[in-house]
């Protein structure tokens, strides 16, 4: 993080009177919401009035984290989330890059004359901010706002609150420390972490082995629909709305199913295409291995976007049309396909 980076964000903070509203993105996943209540934490205990807001609901095994109960979400709570961010002065954007990635609070934060800040791993970012943290080498948003913090000199002021939600973050956006991006400072960082009172053993169990009988159980449906296509280093999975309303789906049930493809010795392309009839789309989760970039795939073709080797997009088409558009694409990625480790 650079120093005109830190000499702004704290003359923004400056004065403590200003209203702070922190913003994670839609569908929020274990960084998202671990880097907002870290960072709110932190800003709370800095004599700061801030809210956490998500544009709709988080998984549930997340519903544990320190401060989750003061998130407001605005799919539940419209007018008091419209309300934070009307007031707000400054508006933190954490793990989001482009505006569109808050879904119908997309308009609000158009027309808002906040100051924004924006911390963020993903590739491409856009210029909404006044101060922009933009890093995509980086592991998590939650390591990059353990090193905001550090930045504005909090090092010694991270409460066992502040480092269980930036270790939960860091855990889950890195496969618990396995993905490349992972780095020696990003262990460092958890280290601290933990002598700041993160438990890890705990936060891995709240967050790992809190399954549903019905998640397992839906996952063993996903890996029954596993299409390998062995000549493309290529695997997919689907689920349709029904399957997901036998197994009683809710928010977060079907997170890290598109990972399990690539443990297939050979396979660097994996993809989950789930209907949602409810918004009328399919959405759909990419990842890979090596330099396969996903991210160029899935803005691309899915109007979507996220890492090298993690993201997301969607399609307005059901889903028999997306996979079916998704199977003619992939032979012109045949090359860059076989290219790879
Ligand atoms: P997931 O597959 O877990 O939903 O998302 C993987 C990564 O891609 C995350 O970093 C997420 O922020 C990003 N991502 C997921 N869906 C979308 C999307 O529709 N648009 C963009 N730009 N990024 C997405
Ligand atoms: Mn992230």
């Amino acid at each position: 993080m650079n120093k005109t980076l830190t000499e702004k964000a704290n003359s923004l903070l400056l004065h403590g009177s200003k209203k702070i509203a922190i913003i994670g993105h839609k569908n929020p996943d274990g960084d998202a919401v671990g880097a907002c209540l870290g960072l709110y934490a932190y800003l709370k205990a800095q004599g700061h009035e801030a809210s956490v807001v998500m544009p709709n609901d988080f998984p549930d095994f997340l519903k544990w984290l320190p401060g989750c109960e003061d998130l407001v979400i605005f799919e539940k709570d419209t007018t008091v989330v419209t309300q934070i961010l009307k007031d707000a002065a400054i508006i933190f954007t954490l793990d989001f890059n482009a505006l569109d990635r808050v879904g119908e609070m997309e308009l609000i934060l158009k027309n808002s004359r906040a100051d924004f800040i924006m911390i963020d791993h993903h590739q491409q970012p856009q210029d909404y901010a006044v101060a922009t943290y933009s890093d995509p080498s980086m592991s998590s948003t939650a390591e990059m706002v353990y090193h905001f913090i550090v930045g504005l000199g909090g090092q010694n002021n991270i409460s066992p609150a502040i480092a269980t939600n930036l270790y939960a973050g860091i855990m889950t956006d890195t496969g618990s420390f396995r993905f490349p991006a992972t780095s020696s400072t990003t262990h460092r960082v958890i280290a601290h972490l933990m002598d700041c009172g993160a438990n890890h053993s705990a936060i891995h169990e709240q967050i790992y082995d809190t399954n549903s009988p019905e998640r397992m159980k839906l996952l063993g449906v996903a890996l029954d629909h596993l299409v390998i296509l062995p000549e493309l280093r290529t695997a997919y999975m689907v689920l349709s709305q029904k399957e997901l309303d036998a197994h009683h789906f809710k928010k977060g049930d079907t997170e890290g199913f598109v990972n399990y493809p690539l443990s297939i010795l050979g396979v660097i392309f994996s993809a989950i295409f789930i209907e949602n009839k409810q918004e009328g789309i399919t959405k759909i989760s990419f990842r890979s291995k090596g330099s396969f970039s996903v991210n160029e795939f899935a803005r691309k073709h899915f109007n979507g976007g996220g890492h090298i080797n993690a993201a997301g997009g969607r399609s307005d088409k059901s889903l028999e049309e997306t996979v079916k558009e998704f199977i003619s694409i992939l032979p012109h990625y045949k090359n860059a396909l076989n290219h790879d480790s």
